[in-house]
């Protein structure tokens, strides 16, 4: 699956935004900048105005299944005012969707940006690659880009943390091995997965 064009920038933004949702708005503006978003400055003021919106988007990503992140999505559309418009920035210039008016100003515009970006992840069929990290007390959420999809940790850190307590756990319930069986038995010890 490529995820790597501008149609899906809104969805990067969006996870980078609930990432941090109390951005300072230099950071907001930086983050703009590297999915080129037309004039990306931001300030206190803006980077304030969106952190309702942040929380809005996390619920895409940590509503189970593709049917609620497909309602909560639609909800955005409409609740940020969606509308794609072909826009180019001067003559020669090409033309490519705006999904507000610029003279909207900034939180507008990234609020209509973010809800499209997660519409065409889930109209390209990948609703189930908006995901959270599944480690209990990580709150960070992800657009799966793997080749499986089958993500389910934010980083390799969370998923070996939660592999490590899950193979203490089955250790303390297995039943305790006689001396010599236990020599094997640690020999044989069952590798943590380094999968996320
Ligand atoms: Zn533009
Ligand atoms: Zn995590």
């Amino acid at each position: 699956m490529q995820f790597n064009t501008y149609t899906v920038a809104g969805a990067h933004i969006a996870v980078w935004l609930v990432n941090h949702p109390a951005p300072e708005p230099q950071e907001l503006t930086a983050a703009l900048l590297d999915h080129d978003v037309h004039e990306p400055a931001a300030t206190a003021a803006d980077a304030w105005a969106l952190r309702p919106w942040a929380a809005r988007l996390r619920a895409v990503f940590e509503a189970g299944g593709v049917t609620a992140k497909a309602e909560l999505a639609d909800a955005l559309l409409i609740a940020a005012d969606c509308r794609p418009r072909l826009v180019s920035h001067g003559t020669g210039q090409p033309f490519h969707f705006h999904y507000a008016p610029v003279a909207t100003g900034l939180p507008p515009r990234v609020r209509a940006l973010t809800a499209a970006g997660l519409a065409h992840v889930i109209d390209d069929g990948g609703g189930s690659r908006l995901g959270a990290c599944v480690r209990p007390g990580c709150d960070v959420v992800f657009l799966d880009t793997s080749r499986n999809g089958r993500r389910h940790f934010c980083t390799l850190r969370c998923a070996n943390q939660v592999n490590v307590s899950a193979h203490r756990q089955r250790e303390r319930q297995r039943p305790r091995p006689r001396a010599r069986q236990r020599t094997v038995l640690v020999s044989d010890r069952e590798q943590v997965p380094e999968d996320t």
